[in-house]
């Protein structure tokens, strides 16, 4: 059993994910890598462990029930509780696509990793994140394109934005994160959305004007009470999002 906050990242082996892994293990989380690619994850844990840092690298893909299955039963196995969960992995695909357009195949791999992986996530790890002494949050990585007020919003940059199959599963995913708040609001489990803004990863691309550790000072500050993010709140850098 660690004695450090443990916190879990999925999708940790790049990206923004990898980076928020690297940023929690500076702030003295036990860092659980999250990650479809162990060669990867690998790589992200050696990283950490030469700054010092504490991490384990966890084979976790959030679409499989058999792999977060496991991943939790080795995790209650290794640790008496969970501080975080920072739901990250997802996909974009099809963005030329709007929802009228949009293939089946993409909307509902879309929402299979996108939304339902982060609910699996939480549901499976719940135990161990209310175990937690001092609390525990869960944190969604979603995006202002998921918010259904900027979509209707003509005003808004994000209406203009077709990737239907993609903004579908982020608004899912904000739904998630509202219900999640909602059924677990006489426990210890705060559930918290957050839009990193656009990033330079392989989603964001190379002319994102944000770096992944923007988006990973953000987690941590939601995490730890450095941003303000109630309980069933969804903001970005800036301050709160409309749904
Ligand atoms: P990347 O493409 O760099 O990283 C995506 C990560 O998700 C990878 O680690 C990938 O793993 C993982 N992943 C995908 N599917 C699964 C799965 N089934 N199980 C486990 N892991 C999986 O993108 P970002 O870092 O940009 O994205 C991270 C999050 O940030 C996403 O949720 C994204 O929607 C969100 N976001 C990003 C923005 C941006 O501009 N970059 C803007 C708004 C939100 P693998 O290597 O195995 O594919």
């Amino acid at each position: 059993m660690s004695a450090a906050k443990v916190a879990v990242i999925t999708g940790a082996n790049r990206g923004i994910g990898r980076a928020t892994a690297l940023r929690f293990a500076d702030a003295d989380y036990h860092v659980v890598i999250g990650a479809r690619d162990a060669a990867q994850a690998e790589e992200v844990r050696e990283a950490i462990a030469a700054k010092g840092g504490s991490a384990e690298a966890m084979p976790l893909d959030v679409t499989a029930p058999a792999s977060i299955d496991a991943a939790a039963d080795a995790l209650a196995k290794a640790h008496s509780s969970i501080s975080v969960l920072i739901n990250n992995a997802g996909i974009n695909v099809g963005q030329e696509h709007d929802i009228v357009a949009a293939s089946y195949e993409d909307i509902e791999a879309s929402l299979a990793i996108n939304a339902i992986g982060p609910l699996r996530m939480s549901r499976a790890l719940l135990p161990l994140l209310e175990a937690s002494r001092d609390g525990a949050s869960i944190i969604n990585v979603s995006s202002e394109a998921g918010s259904i007020a900027a979509t209707l919003d003509p005003e808004n940059d994000y209406a203009s934005m077709k990737a239907g199959s993609y903004r579908l599963s982020k608004m899912a995913l904000n739904g998630v994160t509202a219900l999640l708040s909602k059924a677990l609001r006489d426990t210890s489990v705060t559930v918290h959305a957050m839009c990193p803004g656009w990033t330079q990863t392989d989603i964001g691309g190379p002319d994102a004007p944000n770096t992944p550790e923007d988006a990973a000072d953000l987690a941590l500050g939601i995490a730890t009470g450095g941003v303000d993010a109630p309980d069933g709140s969804f903001r970005n850098r800036e301050g709160a999002l409309p749904w």
